[in-house]
């Protein structure tokens, strides 16, 4: 499919399927099926900009498989979205939802546009307009997208007035990671750093440590990383770093993560805090820590530093940040890398309970929501590893093993493949 696989994630992304296709003897028909996605749909999202110009943004929906339920993943607002892009994080999603045992398919959606470059009324009209192109693709028995990098709360809030508007009725269960207040699901704001947290535990303990003293540098400081720092701290480990696009803070003693956090909500940027020494995004990826969650965007940890990572462990809480070439160098070292369809899978799992809460208008307080994260994370941790350590294959291939596992079974079983 032209334009679909071009992008070195959606290459990566395939070669990752094929690898743990082939060591589990996956069939060819299911291989090649799992290759391109089932539909991909290009919009124009024209905007009416506060000066009275217009402005088109180039927007996409790719739905990459539903064999195990209604398409699911988020939406992503960055100048740097391509098609290939989008694909290959729906693919992502099929292979994250199958893992973790969600009845949900894989799906992503994104505008290339520069968030910070808009007004709130821009990004309101934006919003909606691509709403209504993508709306006959979209519903909550259909296609339930949620926020991803660039979008929020807001955003969500904003697809589902207009989806609502076009049906004639409020269809609460259209999208997820929506505010409490209109139907969305409590500790959904924590989820996916939360998940992050609970895998990060389950690692050290699989290296015989305990998550406290530990330290932990995180690259990303947005609805992921943010909370990940958060709960990890809550838990005694030593947060020694973070970052954001702006430059990295470093505390060898362990940041306030409490005072850092405050300072963040009112400045949105970790630029003026004093309570760390700057150092460059790419020292912080070569720090000499216990754990390094590479929180931001993808292919961060590359061919090019590979060499200077000195964590024992990565923690994958973006999605795609160490490339395939990263990930066989750092593997041969005997470097444990929890892959990111397992790592952040936090928030489709809370997407999940938001959804379901939805359709049965009943919901669940925050402890509840922590309970169950806890116990897919925890059970989808052990089928890896256990998988990983029979095997003698790392933690990426035994991921992708389970979840083709499971979805092989599915297709065959709807007579998709043979
Ligand atoms: P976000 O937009 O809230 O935050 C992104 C963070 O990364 C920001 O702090 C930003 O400043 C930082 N950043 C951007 N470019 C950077 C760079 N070049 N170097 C260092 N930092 C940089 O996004 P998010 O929702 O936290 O998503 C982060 C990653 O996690 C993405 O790969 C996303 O697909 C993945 N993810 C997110 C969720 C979720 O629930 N939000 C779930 C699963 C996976």
């Amino acid at each position: 499919m032209e334009g679909i696989t071009d992008s070195a994630l959606y290459k990566n992304t395939v070669r990752t399927m094929e690898t743990a296709g082939r060591f589990i003897k996956l069939s060819p028909s299911c291989i090649e099926r799992l290759r391109t996605p089932r539909r991909a749909l290009i919009v124009s999202v024209p905007v009416r900009m506060d000066d009275d110009s217009i402005k088109v943004f180039p927007g996409y929906r790719v739905q990459h498989n539903q064999t195990l339920g209604p398409f699911k993943g988020g939406i992503r607002y960055h100048e740097s979205v391509t098609l290939s892009e989008v694909a290959a994080l729906a693919s992502l999603m099929t292979y994250k939802n199958s893992l973790l045992g969600l009845p949900l398919g894989g799906a992503k959606g994104g505008v290339q546009v520069d968030p910070s470059t808009i007004s709130i009324k821009e990004n309101e009209a934006l919003t909606r307009k691509f709403t209504s192109e993508i709306s006959p693709f979209i519903g909550p028995d259909r296609d339930i997208p949620a926020p991803d990098v660039g979008t929020s709360s807001q955003t969500m809030a904003w697809m589902l007035d207009q989806y609502s508007t076009e049906s004639g009725f409020s269809q609460t269960g259209v999208v997820t990671g929506k505010p409490v207040e209109i139907g969305g699901s409590a500790g959904r704001d924590a989820a996916t750093g939360l998940g992050v947290v609970y895998t990060i535990e389950k690692a050290l303990a699989a290296r015989d440590k305990k998550i406290a003293n530990t330290t932990i540098a995180i690259q990303g400081f947005g609805k992921v990383g943010l909370h990940a720092a958060i709960e990890a701290h809550a838990l005694g480990a030593k947060i020694v770093a973070v970052s954001d696009v702006s430059n990295a803070l470093y505390q060898p003693e362990g940041l306030n993560v409490p005072e850092l956090v405050q300072y963040y909500n009112q400045n949105r940027k970790l630029t003026g805090y004093h309570g760390g020494k700057i150092i460059s995004n790419d020292e912080l990826l070569a720090l000499d820590v216990d754990v390094l969650a590479p929180c931001a965007l993808d292919g961060t940890i590359n061919s090019h530093n590979v060499d200077a990572i000195k964590a024992n462990i990565i923690v994958e809480g973006a999605n795609g940040p160490v490339t395939a070439n990263a990930n066989e160098i750092l593997t041969a070292k005997n470097i444990m890398i929890v892959p990111d369809i397992l790592a952040n899978g936090g928030g489709v799992v809370v997407s999940y309970f938001e959804w379901v809460q939805d359709i049965s208008w009943l919901f669940w307080d925050e402890q509840n929501v922590r309970e169950r994260l806890r116990t897919i994370m925890y059970r989808s941790f052990d089928k890896v590893h256990e998988f990983s350590t029979q095997n003698s294959v790392d933690m990426r291939t035994a991921a992708m093993a389970v979840a083709l596992h499971r979805l092989e079974g599915a297709m065959r079983l709807r007579g998709q493949i043979w």
